[in-house]
């Protein structure tokens, strides 16, 4: 199944929240949820919200966690299966599970502007965890991993602009923007995650 090639502005827009798919732009006023909070479509502005099933609220919580993290159907349902087969509550971890993605860490350190865009980044291959390219976006961090920016890569834009800059990061981790390097000092948990998210939704659709 591919994923989706909705444009991001439409995406928040189909969801009714912010989505934050598109970096600097979407804490700025250009914000297409700020400007134009409509349904998209040519009818939009004038199409009411329906009211969903219990069902149909599933699917969209399920939906939004999808558009957030840019994940596929076989790979949600397969974080819903480990976060069931760890102790714990499964909606925590399941989140937990997700938050550790390496492209979703390199956006938290703040080094990609975006998820897609440090996604591309892990994909470039301008990753490094503990000193050896990494460039699985899936990949799972792990308490000590070290993240870098790979020696060869330090000229390319995006990265030149990070040196020296002040990044608020989650206290899970850690990235010093003189060096270039960043730390995962614990594993993420529940109220790590700031999206608006109802992941008990999921849980209940995928345990149907
Ligand atoms: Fe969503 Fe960001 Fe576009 Fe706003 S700017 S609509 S938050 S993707």
């Amino acid at each position: 199944m591919a994923r989706t090639i909705e444009p991001d502005c439409r995406q928040c827009r189909r969801e009714g929240v912010k989505l934050y798919l598109k970096g600097e732009r979407c804490t700025s006023k250009k914000c297409a949820m700020e400007r134009r909070p409509v349904i998209p479509g040519q009818h939009g502005a004038t199409k009411r919200r329906v009211t969903f099933t219990e069902y149909g609220t599933q699917l969209r919580e399920k939906q939004k966690i999808k558009r957030i993290y840019g994940l596929l159907e076989n790979q949600m349902r397969s974080y819903y299966e480990e976060a069931e087969r760890m102790k714990g509550v499964t909606g925590a971890n399941m989140l937990s599970l997700i938050e550790r993605r390496l492209d979703n860490v390199v956006y938290r350190m703040g080094i990609g502007a975006s998820r897609s865009q440090s996604r591309q980044m892990v994909n470039h291959g301008l990753i490094a965890v503990n000193g050896r390219k990494l460039d699985i976006p899936s990949y799972l961090v792990k308490v000590g991993d070290v993240i870098s920016i790979r020696e060869n890569k330090l000229d390319k834009e995006p990265i030149k602009a990070l040196k020296g800059m002040k990044i608020v990061m989650p206290k899970w981790l850690e990235f010093n923007t003189e060096n270039l390097t960043g730390k995962i000092l614990a594993l993420p948990v529940r109220e790590d995650v700031d999206a608006d998210i109802k992941e008990q939704l999921v849980i209940e659709l995928y345990s149907r």
